[in-house]
């Protein structure tokens, strides 16, 4: 007896489960599927992501339904288009042999009527995200008022998006006697408060400890001065040639800028983030699955379930403002019991929310240098050593060997290892001989730039070069400052407009990311410029001089060249709906 079958699944189960080459049962598996199989109730799961929650619910859910009857018995509720797609195509591989089953995926961004007719051709199971949910409930397009299972899977996730309140109008349309299995990562005040609202007497599993981190991924961060973020991001990168990796943003603008730099500067990278159609995510998606694109830049909600397993790095491009989400970035590493990095680049003033994280996934982090020029040159000759010993010889190339033999005579091997070497890392080698050091001294003084006196408390005012003259007033500019900044309305304030420039107000722990969201800043062609205003008083102007970026440079050769370009250009990052919270 094989252990899946110990668990009490059926044979066309087990058959799929071979096909699929699962050979035991994971941990969450292990403890939820006899508990859903043999009884009636209502489960709470913890468990990080890529333990298998999927199957966990899937195969007791396929094992119970009726194949027979085409009423909708299961509803599965997920966050996202990605994951409702990924859970779908899981249940199908899993439900291969048992034949009538039919589970239908319904999300938004696709076309709802034919959505529509494939529920009505008859859906046993239908996996859903709240929003396209709710739209079908109100048009009578489905019909949940029968199910037996309703499953939250990502729990955490739906209620750190905002669906609380779609949830509860989507369980008043099912029946009372349904059974409710509830799957989350963490289990922050918001989902207990849903498992005891809307379940009762549930049985809890919790694997692992709760709201840690997976133990395969270790942590390390690396403190730069605010303005060397990028520098810092390429370094990372071409000190680990075979990466693999997600990057994080903030906003969504931050993502497709950080994307469309890497591409400029020759990295395989790729944009995602919910400004792009359906269609420009889905073909981002296929590159990194195949691996073309090597560095994802993405935004939390876009990258949330991303279900690839070998996913070296995570790289925090800028720490999230809750920890939940930093839990959820690194599982997208060291998943399927591979190990992985997840690496944080932070400033000195951030010091403290990794203590906060620290405390959080009871693990500790690796403090790290980013490694200076001369060091990453060495990792990228013995990676193209490496590549060159392994790579296959092609034959094709045989018939020019006498005319190349020609060219090449009279170079003996060292002096052709030596220009073989020259050809490929010449570029690389001046580009990194001329850099600094990027690593934040402790000493308070900052060699990234002059912005050594950056304010830490009370309220900052702030000089901008656009005014009226550009047609803003103070509603307009403080819109386009809280919009770009994805902040709250309070968070921008005293916004005094002049002629050709003007003024705000922020809170002291704001500035050092609006002076990094301002750097290199262009609106329609002409670089915005913010600084902190020698003038806290707030009248009077000062010229200000314009802070132009350094140029990011060439540094990123890469093997294969083939850019990915991702998505639509700049768009001004819409105000996600989510408050911002204080955590740290
Ligand atoms: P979670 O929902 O917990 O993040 P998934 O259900 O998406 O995790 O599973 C992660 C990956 O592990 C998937 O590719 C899935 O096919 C695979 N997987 C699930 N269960 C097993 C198992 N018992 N053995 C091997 N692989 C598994
Ligand atoms: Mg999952």
């Amino acid at each position: 007896m094989t252990k899946f079958e110990a668990l009490g699944l059926d044979q066309p189960l087990l058959d799929a489960i071979s096909d699929l080459g699962f050979e035991s049962p994971s941990e969450v598996q292990e403890k939820s599927i006899p508990i859903l199989l043999e009884q009636e109730t209502d489960l709470v799961a913890l468990a990080q992501t890529g333990t298998g929650k999927t199957a966990a619910f899937g195969f007791p859910m396929i094992q119970k339904i009726q194949q027979d009857s085409r009423t909708t018995q299961g509803l599965i509720l997920s966050p996202t288009r990605e994951l409702c797609l990924q859970i779908t195509n899981e249940l199908k591989l899993y439900s291969k042999y048992v034949k009538g089953l039919n589970v239908v995926a319904i999300y938004g961004g696709a076309s709802i009527t034919e959505q529509a007719r494939q529920i009505k051709r008859g859906a046993q199971i239908v996996v859903a995200t709240p929003g396209r949910m709710k739209d079908m409930i109100g048009r009578n397009m489905v019909d949940i008022s029968k199910i037996d299972y309703c499953v939250l899977d990502e729990a955490d996730e739906m209620l750190n998006m905002g669906f609380y309140e779609d949830i509860k109008d989507i369980l008043s349309n099912t029946p009372q006697e349904k059974f409710t299995w509830l799957f989350s990562a963490t289990m922050p005040k918001e989902v207990a408060t849903i498992a005891k609202k809307f379940m009762h007497k549930p049985i809890e599993i919790t694997v692992g400890s709760k709201n840690a981190g997976a133990s395969t991924v270790q942590h390390e961060y690396y403190v730069v001065g605010g303005r060397d973020r990028y520098a810092a991001l390429k370094r990372l990168a071409d000190a680990n040639p075979g990466i693999f990796s997600v990057v994080f943003c903030r906003t969504k603008r931050d993502t497709q800028r950080v994307a469309e730099k890497l591409i400029e500067d020759g990295y395989n990278a790729g944009a995602l983030h919910g400004d792009l159609s359906q269609n420009q995510r889905d073909l981002v998606m296929n590159s990194f699955r195949k691996k073309q694109v090597q560095m994802l830049v993405a935004t939390d909600v876009a990258a949330r379930g991303i279900d690839v397993d070998d996913v070296t790095h995570v790289i925090n491009y800028q720490l999230p403002d809750e920890i939940e989400t930093y839990t959820h970035r690194s599982g997208r590493t060291g998943r399927a019991g591979k190990s992985g990095i997840s690496m944080v680049i932070v400033t000195r003033s951030e010091l403290r929310k990794i203590k906060a994280i620290e405390k959080k996934i009871q693990q500790e982090f690796l403090s790290k240098k980013i490694p200076d020029g001369i060091e990453i040159c060495e990792i990228q000759l013995y990676h193209l050593a490496n590549k060159i010993k392994e790579t296959k010889v092609n034959t094709e190339i045989d018939s020019y060997l006498p005319a190349i033999n020609d060219v090449l005579e009279g170079i003996d091997r060292e002096e052709l290892i030596k220009k073989i070497f020259s050809v490929e890392f010449t570029q690389f080698y001046n580009y990194y001989s001329k850099t600094k050091d990027l690593n934040s001294s402790d000493s308070g003084k900052d060699k990234g730039g002059s912005k050594g006196d950056i304010p830490t408390e009370g309220s900052v005012r702030y000089f901008i070069n656009v005014g009226e003259r550009d047609g803003y007033d103070w509603m307009s500019l403080k819109d386009f400052l809280r919009d770009t900044l994805n902040l709250e309305k309070e968070d921008v304030y005293n916004v005094d407009t002049k002629d050709s420039f003007s003024f705000f107000n922020t809170d002291a722990q704001l500035t050092e990311f609006i002076l990094q969201t301002f750097t290199d800043f262009k609106l329609e062609g002409r670089f915005i410029n913010v600084e902190v205003s020698k003038n806290p008083g707030g009248s009077g102007g000062k010229g200000g001089k314009k802070r132009r970026g350094r140029k990011g440079g060439g540094g990123g050769r890469r093997g294969g060249n083939k850019s990915y370009k991702g998505g639509k250009k700049g768009g001004y990052g819409k105000k996600g709906g989510k408050k911002r919270q204080g955590f740290y």
